[in-house]
């Protein structure tokens, strides 16, 4: 009782302003209504008295308060929560309760996005490690078998060098799409939004890749675009786009053709991409756009692909305030969209 007693009147001390300021109040009205300094003797003390009792009394109540809260954050800081419910204090200290609760609740969620970011970042970079490892590796293999005697077998130097060359391609479109992720990640990917014309932009991007279709005897085409239709987005990074799924669509076809569809609505003008592939399974369609997720991984590394193109895609057709669609059915061909704002 006197280890309490000493704590309260040390507690007390941070209170001893008030108790004079009270005191002094106190005794300046009873000096107004006495008139006189009568009864003084008697009236400081018993003011002093009382006002002391008041505050120790109240000094108790808050320490008690302090010691609640204070048990309550050693709690939280120990990892003793799994529910915001657990956190309980005193009915005079609910709406401390509610903020205390609700830190709760933002820091186990701020704990639970790093967590997730961490994990994030983990896998990335093993899946990045791996995706270098492979071209690395066969570049390595096909060169050291040249320089152990293969480089004077005209049978097969070509095809050594042609395979350590597809390689080094692979390794590229790697770095380059890699260089575009971390430009995202760190919001180096600044967009610049102005209107353009879509009929010579579309056209000129088709120039561009027509060289691939040819490649693998399949058509690439454009329906036609009214002149003068103009659309408001990033020229470059919209390029990126049409590049990365045109190229998507070449590479995932064997026979037919791909097509580009430029549909005008009042606000709106939908771009479409529709190839003859070989098409993508629905359970996997809500996958693809995830990093390094391809549906056939022999397959895409095959033509060049580093698993990387549709995040990016997905990135910049988003920060045009759209989203790409996708429908596809195995064995008949995929068709990807994206609006963009007239
Ligand atoms: P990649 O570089 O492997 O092509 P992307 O991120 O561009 O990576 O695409 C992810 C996966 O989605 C591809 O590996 C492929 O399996 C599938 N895919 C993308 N576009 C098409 C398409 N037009 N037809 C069929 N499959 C596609």
């Amino acid at each position: 009782m006197w280890n309490d007693l000493r704590k309260d009147l040390k507690f007390y001390r941070y209170y001893f302003k008030e108790f004079l300021l009270f005191s002094i109040l106190q005794l300046l009205i009873v000096l107004a209504f006495q008139g006189s300094l009568n009864n003084l003797l008697i009236i400081i003390p018993l003011v002093l008295i009382i006002n002391f009792s008041a505050i120790v009394y109240l000094a108790k109540k808050r320490r008690k308060e302090l010691a609640e809260v204070e048990s309550i954050i050693n709690n939280i800081r120990n990892n003793q929560y799994d529910h915001p419910d657990e956190i309980i204090l005193s009915e005079n200290l609910s709406a401390l309760e509610q903020a205390i609760k609700q830190m709760f609740i933002k820091s186990k969620n701020d704990i639970e996005y790093m967590r997730k970011l961490q994990r994030v970042r983990s896998e990335f970079i093993a899946n990045v490690s791996h995706e270098l490892r492979t071209p690395i590796f066969a570049i390595q293999g096909y060169i050291e078998t040249l320089l152990n005697g293969a480089i004077d077998d005209s049978r097969v130097n070509k095809t050594f060098l042609e395979k350590a060359a597809h390689h080094t391609n692979n390794l590229s479109n790697l770095l380059n799409d890699l260089i575009n992720i971390s430009m995202i990640e760190s919001g180096e990917m600044q967009m610049s939004f102005r209107y353009f014309d879509l009929a010579p932009y579309i056209n000129s991007i088709i120039e561009e890749m027509k060289y691939l279709a040819d490649e693998k005897n399949i058509t690439l085409t454009v329906s036609s675009v009214r002149d003068g239709l103009q659309v408001f987005g990033d020229k470059e990074r919209l390029k990126q786009v049409l590049i990365n799924l045109i190229q998507n669509a070449i590479k995932y076809t064997e026979k037919g053709g791909v097509k580009i569809v430029v549909e005008e609505e009042k606000k709106f003008v939908t771009i479409r991409v529709k190839d003859t592939g070989i098409g993508i399974p629905e359970d996997q369609l809500g996958r693809i756009f995830e990093r390094f997720y391809r549906v056939d991984k022999a397959r895409s590394r095959a033509v060049g692909g580093t698993g990387l193109g549709l995040s990016i895609v997905k990135h910049i057709v988003e920060a045009h305030d759209s989203r790409v669609e996708v429908k596809s059915t195995v064995g008949v061909g995929s068709e990807f969209s994206f609006k963009l704002k007239k």
